[in-house]
């Protein structure tokens, strides 16, 4: 549909990014964008309700300038999930496969309150293992998931057959 569109116009395919072989999605002409970015922001609040969730989680480093906007237009406050040894305080952290190697991502062991409701955002979908340990951590760390949206899923990947028992909302599918 229109948002859809409107999100396909403002990528760039980035050939040999960072790896040679991978075709990078560059979604900085949307976030560039002032009126494209509103109505993407606005509609990631209408799809889950502006009293859906209590807090927005972000996943570093893109999924924190949507978190900023979503939470500011739905009058939350925000949380970072963060590459590991990023964050000040205690924190729990959870470690996922990558291609080669494997990553970690932390939050703050305070972050939430028990049974908060966070939505949680980002900028693309991709294998989902990223999705996949962010979700699980928020649980761990005391939150109730309610929702996870992404600008973009790039289907191919298959990322929902790994996130099977998580709904994901993507504003656009490629
Ligand atoms: P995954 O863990 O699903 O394989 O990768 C998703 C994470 O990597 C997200 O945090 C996303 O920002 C980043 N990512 C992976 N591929 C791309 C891409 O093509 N474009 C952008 N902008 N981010 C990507």
């Amino acid at each position: 549909e229109k948002l859809a569109a409107l999100i396909a116009s403002r990528i760039l395919d980035v050939p040999d990014f960072p790896k040679p072989g991978i075709v990078f999605k560059d979604l900085m002409p949307l976030f560039a964008d002032g009126a494209a970015f509103t109505e993407v922001i606005d509609g990631i609040v209408a799809h889950h309700g502006r009293t859906g969730f209590d807090v927005v989680a972000g996943i570093e480093a893109r999924g924190f300038v949507i978190a900023a906007a979503v939470a500011y237009a739905a009058g939350t406050g925000v949380i970072p999930v963060r590459k590991a040894g990023k964050l000040p305080r205690a924190t729990l952290s959870a470690t996922y496969a990558l291609e080669y190697g494997e990553a970690s991502i932390e939050v703050h062991a305070d972050a939430f309150t028990a049974g908060q409701r966070v939505l949680v955002v980002d900028d693309v979908l991709a294998t989902g293992g990223t999705a996949e340990a962010t979700l699980g951590l928020i649980e761990r760390a005391g939150g109730s998931i309610a929702g996870f949206s992404v600008l973009l899923e790039l289907e191919f990947l298959n990322a929902r057959q790994r996130l099977s028992n998580r709904q994901v909302h993507a504003l656009l599918k490629v």
